[in-house]
C-alpha cells in the first residue's frame, strides 16, 4: 500500500447541493476557523476515546494546535496532536465533500461533549487561499500504530493523491499536519499578525492551546457554556473586557440559557456608558453570535432589537450552520427566533432591575435604596435608548414602558418616579407631563404650580425624544398623558379650585381679592369676563385663537395653553417658517 492511489472526489450530491445552495463562506479569513475547528475537534476526540479507556499512541502529549506561517515561502501550516486519520479515513473524510466524520463520530458516542464539525465542507474552505493543500495524518488510536504517517494532497483539480509520506520528512507521532501553500491574492495570511488577529477574533474559545509561531493566543475561557454557580464576578469582568473591548467593568450581566424554541447560552452585560451620546453616531450591535464556541458574527446583525444596542456579550447558538454566510444570516427564520428570545430575556432582565418594591420591611430598606439607585443611574445613561425602543419597537412597547423614568415635581433633582410608582399615587385618569428644558425651569413653570399647590404630580419632561414618546405610549395604565400646558390639564385645575372654593371661606376671599384686580396683573380666580377676555384677545390679535378667563390659583397673570410643541416649533424654524 505503499504506492500512489488516484481518485475522483466523490460527493453526496444530495448534500452538496444543499450547501450549494446556501452560498457557503464570502469571506475567505473564515478558512482558519474551519481548520481550527476541525483541529480542535480532532484533539476533543482523542480527549473523549482516552476517557473511555481507548489505547492511544503517545497518551502523554499535551493536546493543542500550532500554526506556523513562513511569509517568504507563503506557507501556512496548522499541527494538532488530536485524533489523527489513517488513509482509509483520508480517503473517506477529506475526499467526500459533505460527509463529516465528526458527526458520525459524535452520532457514535452520544456523550461525546465539544464537537464542533457536522456539515462536512469547512474543509474546503482551504482552497479559497491555497493553490495547493497536503495534509500529513497520523491515527492515535493504538490498534492502528503499524501504520505509518500517510500524505493526502490536492490542488481541487478534481483530483486528490494519497500515499504513504516520507516519514523523514515529516515528522508526526499522532494527530494532523495540514501545510496551506498561499495563492497569489492570500499571501497576506502568510503574515503572523493576520493570523493571530484572525485567530483570537474567531476561536478565542476553542478548548485547547493555540499557538501562532509559538505564541499562545486563546487565554479566555467560554464562561457562558458554565453554570452562572461557578463563575465568579472577576470571571465576568474578564470576560466583558473581551467581548466589549473595553477597560471598565460592566453595570450589569445576565447568564443565561433556553431550550425552546431554540437552544441559545448567552451572557449580555450592559456596560457603564456609550459612544452616542459623544455625538459619535449610532454604535453598532454589541452581541456576538458564537456557534459551539466558535465565532460566526460580530457584531451580529439582527440579534436583537436595534434600540438594545447599547448591549455587549455573545450569544451562542448550536443549531447555527458554521458555514453560514455574512450576507446570508439576515432575515432568516432561525436570526428572528434567536431575536425574540433573546429580546424577552433581556426585557424580563431589565424589569427585574427597575421593579423596586414601594414598601419593604425595615432591613430591606438599604438593599432597595441601592437597587433604585442603580437603576436610576443606569437610566440616566441608557434612558435615550430605552426611549426609542418605547417608540419604535411596536412588538415589546408594553414591556418597555416600566423602564420608563422621569423626574417630576415630586422627585429630588436627578432623581426618577416611574409610571407604575405615578399611577400608583395619583388619582385622576391622567398622567400629566411637562415639557421644561431643565428643572429650575419646570419649578418656575406657570402650567404646573397650579398642580403642585394641588398636590397633583407632573412629569418632567427635559427631552425633545418625549414628545414622540408620549405620542407613542398614548396611555399608561389606561390613563393616557396629558400636557400640563393643553387646555384640558388646566380645566382640571380649574375644576379642583372651584371645587375646593365651595369648601374653603379663605379661598373665596382671595378670589374675591383677584376679582378687584382683574383688570390689572393678577386675573386669576376671576370669573368669566366677556370684555377683559376681548380686549386680550384684541391686543394679542392673531397671535391666539382664543381667551378665557379661569380660576386658577396662581402667581401668573396669564399663560397659553395648547401651544406648538417645542420640539414642532424647533422644526418648524429649521423649515424656515
Ligand atoms: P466537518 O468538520 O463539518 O465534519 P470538514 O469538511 O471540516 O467537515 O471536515 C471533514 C472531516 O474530515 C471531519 O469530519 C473529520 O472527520 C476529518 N478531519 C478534518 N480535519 C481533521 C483533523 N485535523 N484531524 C482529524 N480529522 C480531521
Ligand atoms: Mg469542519
Amino acid at each position: 500500500t505503499a504506492g500512489v492511489e488516484r481518485h475522483a472526489f466523490q460527493a453526496e450530491t444530495s448534500q452538496l447541493l444543499k450547501i450549494a445552495a446556501q452560498s457557503l463562506y464570502t469571506d475567505k479569513e473564515v478558512f482558519l476557523r474551519e481548520l481550527i475547528s476541525n483541529a480542535s475537534d480532532a484533539c476533543q476526540k482523542v480527549r473523549y476515546l482516552e476517557n473511555t479507556g481507548e489505547q492511544i499512541v503517545d497518551s502523554h502529549v499535551e493536546l493543542g494546535i500550532h500554526i506556523t506561517v513562513n511569509a517568504d515561502e507563503k506557507v501556512l501550516v496548522i499541527e494538532d496532536r488530536g485524533i489523527g486519520m489513517t488513509r482509509e479515513e483520508l480517503k473517506e473524510n477529506l475526499g467526500t465533500i459533505a460527509k463529516s466524520g465528526t458527526r458520525a463520530f459524535a452520532a457514535k458516542h452520544a456523550d461525546m461533549k465539544d464537537v464542533i464539525g457536522q456539515f462536512g465542507v469547512g474543509f474546503y474552505s482551504a482552497f479559497m487561499v491555497a493553490n495547493s493543500v497536503k495534509v500529513f495524518s497520523k491515527s492515535a488510536i493504538a490498534k492502528n500504530a503499524q501504520e505509518k504517517a500517510n500524505l493526502w494532497e490536492s490542488d481541487i483539480s478534481g483530483y486528490y493523491t494519497v500515499q504513504e509520506a516520507d516519514q523523514n520528512a515529516v515528522e508526526v507521532p499522532r494527530g494532523t499536519r495540514i501545510e496551506l501553500h498561499l495563492n497569489e491574492s492570500s499571501a497576506e495570511f502568510a503574515k503572523p499578525e493576520v493570523i493571530e488577529k484572525l485567530v483570537s477574533r474567531y476561536s478565542s474559545f476553542i478548548g485547547v492551546p493555540i499557538t501562532v509561531n509559538g505564541k499562545r493566543i486563546n487565554t479566555v475561557s467560554p464562561i457562558w457554556t458554565s453554570d452562572p454557580k461557578k463563575v465568579t464576578e472577576k470571571d465576568y469582568h474578564e470576560f466583558y473586557r473581551f467581548a466589549a473591548d473595553a477597560y471598565d467593568e460592566p453595570r450589569f450581566h445576565l447568564h443565561f440559557s433556553t431550550d425552546y424554541p431554540v437552544q441559545l447560552r448567552s451572557i449580555i452585560f450592559v456596560p457603564r456608558t456609550h459612544v452616542e451620546k459623544f455625538g459619535m453616531g449610532r454604535q453598532e450591535s454589541g452581541i456576538a453570535l458564537y456557534s459551539r464556541k466558535v465565532l460566526i458574527q460580530k457584531p451580529a446583525k439582527n440579534l436583537v432589537p436595534d434600540w438594545m444596542r447599547f448591549l455587549k456579550g455573545v450569544v451562542d447558538c448550536e443549531d447555527i450552520p458554521l458555514n453560514i454566510s455574512r450576507e446570508s444570516m439576515q432575515d432568516t427564520r432561525l436570526m428572528n427566533t434567536i431575536n425574540t428570545a433573546v429580546s424577552r430575556k433581556v426585557l424580563s432582565w431589565l424589569k427585574s432591575k427597575a421593579e423596586i418594591k414601594e414598601e419593604v420591611p425595615k432591613e430591606e430598606e438599604a438593599t432597595a435604596a441601592l437597587q433604585k439607585e442603580e437603576y436610576d443611574a443606569f437610566f440616566r445613561e441608557f434612558g435615550v435608548f430605552i426611549k426609542e425602543g418605547a417608540v419604535v419597537d411596536q412588538q415589546n412597547r408594553d414591556q418597555i414602558a416600566p423602564l420608563l423614568r422621569f423626574e417630576s415635581s415630586k422627585t429630588r433633582p436627578g432623581e426618577f418616579v416611574s409610571l407604575d410608582v405615578y399611577t400608583n399615587r395619583n388619582p385622576g385618569s391622567q398622567i400629566l407631563f411637562v415639557q421644561v428644558p431643565s428643572r429650575a425651569l419646570a419649578e418656575k413653570s406657570p402650567y404646573i404650580e397650579a398642580f403642585i399647590q394641588e398636590g397633583i404630580e407632573v412629569l418632567y419632561s427635559f427631552d425633545a425624544v418625549d414628545e414622540f414618546l408620549f405620542n407613542a405610549l398614548g396611555q399608561y395604565r389606561n390613563r393616557k398623558f396629558l400636557s400640563a400646558s393643553s387646555s384640558e390639564a388646566q380645566k382640571l385645575i380649574s375644576e379642583k379650585s372651584s371645587e375646593s372654593e365651595s369648601k374653603d371661606k379663605d379661598n373665596l376671599d382671595e378670589t374675591e381679592d383677584g376679582k378687584k384686580k382683574s383688570d390689572g396683573d393678577k386675573p386669576s380666580g376671576a370669573a368669566e369676563d366677556p370684555e377683559f377676555s376681548s380686549w386680550v384677545q384684541s391686543s394679542l390679535s392673531d397671535r391666539v385663537d382664543s381667551v378665557s378667563v379661569v380660576k386658577r390659583a396662581s402667581s401668573t397673570p396669564l399663560v397659553v395653553l395648547d401651544h406648538e410643541s417645542p420640539m414642532l416649533r424647533k422644526m418648524m424654524k429649521m423649515a424656515g417658517q
